[in-house]
């Protein structure tokens, strides 16, 4: 769902679009006229969010968006303390503070949170967070790796960044416009939504005896540091592959490597709690 809000302050307007398909949020996105609004609210879950920036960018939409999600991850929301309630949200809305966030572009396809590949992907993000919270990451992260014949589905990826270039047998790569992936705060710890660079976590091929302290690594948030992690930051990454390798972005299939992604500085207005009481 996806509501156009004007009136500064008092809210005097409110229309309402719901959502029936896919793209749908995208095309209200796309199509809402900026000097007629102050306001795009985005209400779904995490696809509905990526689907409304999504329209934002490729239509120019200039209005400041607020997030009121459902996503089962909700990664996003977390880390900028979005509410998750009405009365909260209703509060942040007539008091809004503003972050102004960057895009990640990944070929024609844009995301707000993570463009990722590889095996643990499904496990990341498509689990359910309550699981997660039950048995904390680092438990979760074990049950999912324990599978140690799967660690030999890899794919070989040609990774330039930054002038540099990684050949490498890989698991998996997110690349993320956020500190926290698939519920897990800190796995891009360095990442900053407005710093006009992505965050990419890549794990190589490994023996299978290094799995456990990779996993020791991980719950400490020393894994960047690990012999067999590449994490960097830029803000044009290239990946290609021998193999057909499908990306997942914002946790729904996208395009397929090679892949182009960039971030594009500043380029979305959010609207988030302020930290001020009301005058
Ligand atoms: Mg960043």
């Amino acid at each position: 769902m996806l509501m156009h809000l004007s009136g500064s302050g008092n809210l005097s307007r409110s229309d309402i679009c719901y959502t029936s398909g896919r793209f749908d949020a995208t095309n209200f996105a796309m199509e809402t006229k900026a000097d007629e609004y102050d306001a795009i609210v985005a209400i779904g879950g995490d696809g509905t969010v990526n689907e409304v920036i999504t329209g934002m960018m490729r239509g120019g939409v200039d209005l400041p968006l607020a997030i009121y999600t459902s996503g089962t991850v909700n990664d996003f929301a977390t880390i900028n303390e979005l509410p998750n309630n009405a009365s909260d949200f209703a509060r942040m809305l007539s008091n809004p503070a503003y972050v102004t966030a960057d895009c990640g572009k990944a070929n024609d396809d844009y995301f707000l949170n993570v463009v990722a590949a590889g095996l643990l992907t499904d496990i990341a993000y498509k689990a359910n967070n309550d699981v997660k919270t039950l048995i904390g990451p680092a438990a979760y992260w074990l049950s999912a790796i324990k599978d140690l014949p799967s660690l030999n589905r890899s794919f070989p990826v040609k990774i330039t960044a930054n002038g540099q270039t990684y050949e490498e047998d890989i698991i998996m790569f997110m690349i993320s416009n956020t500190k926290s992936v698939g519920g897990f705060r800190g796995l891009m710890s360095k990442a900053d939504i407005t710093d006009g660079v992505l965050d990419m976590l890549v794990i190589k091929k490994m023996d299978p005896i290094d799995v456990v302290p990779l996993l020791g690594s991980l719950v400490i948030g020393e894994h960047i540091n690990n012999d067999n992690v590449i994490y960097l930051q830029s803000d044009d990454i290239k990946i290609e592959s021998g193999e057909h390798v499908v990306l997942d972005i914002d946790g729904e299939e996208g395009s397929s490597l090679p892949a182009q992604i960039s971030c594009i500085k500043q380029a979305i207005k959010l609207i988030v709690p302020s930290k001020e009481e009301p005058l």
